[in-house]
């Protein structure tokens, strides 16, 4: 069964991502405002309305901006957890449908599961998603501040993962920002850096994995090249040189097809040393 997912969007000024698989068609995300998300959709060859769901990662304006407008324009329903719908003000909109998932739960649409995966982020109810069609697996997690036990088995048996790697600590500490804004990124519910991310690549990647994408980098404290140098570096040093490494800018990605993996090694497979 196949799998592929392309970035709409990623970082502060919005992050969307469509998933197709299992015969379904889903969004993670609608953080673009609803006329640039359309677009976006119809540049990829995807009519708004042919979407199942937009699933809603957390309550966050650059997640959730255009998700209420979007859904009731294309009659697409919502998924999200209860403490995003009411920490986002949706609670009390009118939806064509919003269906409530908590985490932990697993929805199906067609032959398309979407795993809700809680994370550690400054948000009422944040959640990462696990999409598989068949045994072909994608994860994806924006906005978390550290990498948690339970993220980290989550996406084990992922064949591609879309991660956050959302700043270099040199340029966060010696940046624009004020120290409070500092504090928060860098903190256990803020967001990863180039080097949480080095640390899940060399010592957390499930071995089935053969695509990492890069995304949700901050313009003001990262560098495209310095993400792609600590990822690269953290992939060599585990000898993983069957994963290909990707970045996605502020208008996303091509699609990028997930593929499940042949030689699936025991090697790596539960033996992660993160704690
Ligand atoms: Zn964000
Ligand atoms: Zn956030």
């Amino acid at each position: 069964m196949s799998l592929r997912f392309r970035v709409l969007g990623s970082g502060s000024g919005g992050n969307a991502t469509l998933v197709e698989g299992g015969g379904a068609l889903v969004l993670l995300d609608a953080g673009l405002g609803p006329r640039q998300l359309a677009e976006r959709l119809q540049s990829a060859g995807v009519d708004p309305a042919a979407l199942d769901a937009v699933f809603v990662s957390h309550e966050h304006g650059d997640h959730a901006r255009g998700a209420l407008a979007f859904s009731a324009k294309w009659g697409v329903p919502l998924a999200l957890t209860r403490g995003t719908s009411r920490a986002a003000g949706f609670a009390a909109a009118k939806m064509p449908a919003c269906e409530e998932i908590a985490p932990g739960e697993t929805r199906t649409i067609r032959k398309l599961a979407v795993r809700a995966v809680a994370v550690p982020h400054d948000a009422a109810s944040p959640l990462a998603f696990v999409v598989s069609a068949g045994a072909v697996s994608f994860g994806h997690a924006t906005d978390l501040g550290h990498l948690s036990r339970g993220l980290v088995d989550a996406f084990r048996r992922c064949d591609a993962v879309l991660v956050e790697s959302n700043y270099d600590p040199a340029m966060l500490r010696d940046g624009p920002y004020p120290w409070s804004l500092k504090e928060r990124i860098l903190g256990p519910f803020g967001h990863l850096s180039n080097g949480d991310v080095g640390r899940l690549l060399e010592k957390g990647l499930g071995a089935a994995c053969r695509q990492v994408v890069l995304a949700h980098l901050s313009r003001k404290n990262n560098h495209p090249e310095l993400a792609l140098q600590a990822a690269a570096e953290a992939l060599a040093r585990a000898g993983r040189r069957e994963v290909a490494l990707a970045l996605a800018t502020p208008e996303g990605t091509d699609w990028i097809a997930v593929r499940a993996s042949r030689a699936v090694g025991r090697r790596r497979d539960g033996q992660m040393r993160l704690f």
